[in-house]
Parts: structure tokens; sequence; C-alpha cells
């Protein structure tokens, strides 16, 4: 049993880039939160079509490869629902028509928990550069869950087709360089890496992946007691 006395929401929806983003930042918490009886779905906003390095890569075939593998990945783990936007990898900008249809998103799930990246981010640990899609999504998810789904007056035709304005709880951000919730996933440590799995067209060698992503899990749960863990910056809304 995961002994971080998180609580279990009933409802999550979790927002990313690009397929296989969801994996490496935060597969072990939600497959605990499913595990637990929530309901998580993923929105992703683009379908992976640059994620090649073969110039004579089908980008429209990439992104269907992909688009299954994201669908296999979140099956793994007992998602709920995937939903693709459709933008073109490489190219998301934090525009206002992405923050309505986030918006939508956010209103029609009433998720009292969204999951993204964390926008601040330009540099991950002084490892490497924050790809600029994962910035983008992170912030245009922030802006859509405060203030702009809770506000009526905001996107107003979503309250004229039924949909109601939707207060966020809390925000959980991968990727960041201020974690303040280090999540036990000791129990789903294998999960993560089974659904990682799904996104075979990523990689060339998956067992070194796998070895990267456990020691990093476990030396991040080695600081706080807990066989594998994951971190987020934690932002609580609702007080
Ligand atoms: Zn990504």
């Amino acid at each position: 049993m995961a002994n971080d006395k998180l609580p279990t929401p009933e409802r999550v929806l979790v927002v990313a880039a690009h397929p296989d983003d969801i994996e490496f930042g935060a597969a072990g918490t939600v497959a605990r939160w499913v595990n637990e009886g929530a309901r998580v779905h993923y929105l992703l906003v683009t379908r992976g079509d640059k994620g090649s390095d073969d110039p004579m890569t089908d980008a429209a075939v990439l992104a269907r490869t992909r688009e299954g593998e994201q669908r296999a990945a979140a099956a793994e783990i007992g998602v709920e629902g995937v939903d693709f936007l459709d933008e073109p990898d490489g190219q998301v900008e934090a525009s206002l028509a992405m923050r309505e249809r986030i918006t939508y998103a956010i209103r029609a799930l009433q998720p009292e928990i969204v999951m993204t990246h964390d926008p601040t981010v330009v540099f991950v640990n002084n490892e490497w550069v924050n790809h600029p899609d994962h910035r983008a999504v992170g912030q245009v998810t922030v802006d859509a869950v405060f203030p702009t789904a809770r506000d009526p007056l905001n996107f107003r035709q979503h309250i004229d087709q039924g949909l109601a304005p939707w207060k966020v709880a809390e925000l959980y951000l991968w990727s960041t360089n201020e974690a303040n919730q280090i999540v036990d996933i000791s129990d789903t440590l294998e999960r993560k890496i089974a659904a990682l799995e799904q996104h075979a067209s990523q990689f060339r060698q998956f067992d070194e992946t796998a070895r990267w992503l456990r020691r990093r899990s476990e030396e991040l749960g080695e600081r706080t007691g807990y066989q594998a863990a994951e971190g987020f910056r934690r932002v609580m809304l609702a007080r």
C-alpha cells in the first residue's frame, strides 16, 4: 500500500502535448488513482507527428501510429477516455483558440484535478530544454483552469450549449523544478513502464529507457522513503 496519504479524486483530466508525455510524467500516479476508483481522461494536444529522426517518415502515418500507441498506453492504465485536439506537433501556441478548446474539456468533464506540464520550466533540472509545446500546453491549460473555466462570461457559448462553469480544485504539474508533492508509486511503477512501452515507435532500445525511468523513480522515492515516486508541483486552488 502507498503511504503518502494522497486523497483519491473522483475525476481527473490530464492534458499533454504529445503521446508519451503522460507516461513519462504522471502515469504512476494516474494508475494509483484509477486503482482507487478515480475516472481519468487524457487530452492530447498533438498526435506527435514530428516524433521521428527519419526524414523520409510520412507524418500522417506516424500520427496514426502514435495515436494508437497513446490509446494502448491509456488502456494499460485503465483510463476512461482519450481525446486528441490534433494540433501540429512542434507548433503549439498558447493561443486563445486553444484555451477555448481546453476550457470546453474542463467544463465538460468537471475534474477536481487537472494534471499538465509545468509551464514555467525552460530547463528541466538543468539537464535538458523543455519542449516549447510542453510550455505552451502547460500555460494554456493553467489559464483555462483559472480563471477561464470558472467564470461564466468566458466563452459564454459553452454555457449556452448547456455546460456549467467549473472550478478545478488542484493542479498537478509534472517535469517541474519545484516539486512539492512526492507521490508513492511503488505499487504502480511497473504499470507505468508497461504503459510507456506501448509507445514502440519512440524507442530503439526500450530496456535502456525502462532502466533509466526505474532508476529515476527510485532515486526520487529514496528521498521520501518510498520504493519509487513521481514528483509534482501541486497547486491547491480551492482554498
Ligand atoms: Zn512531449
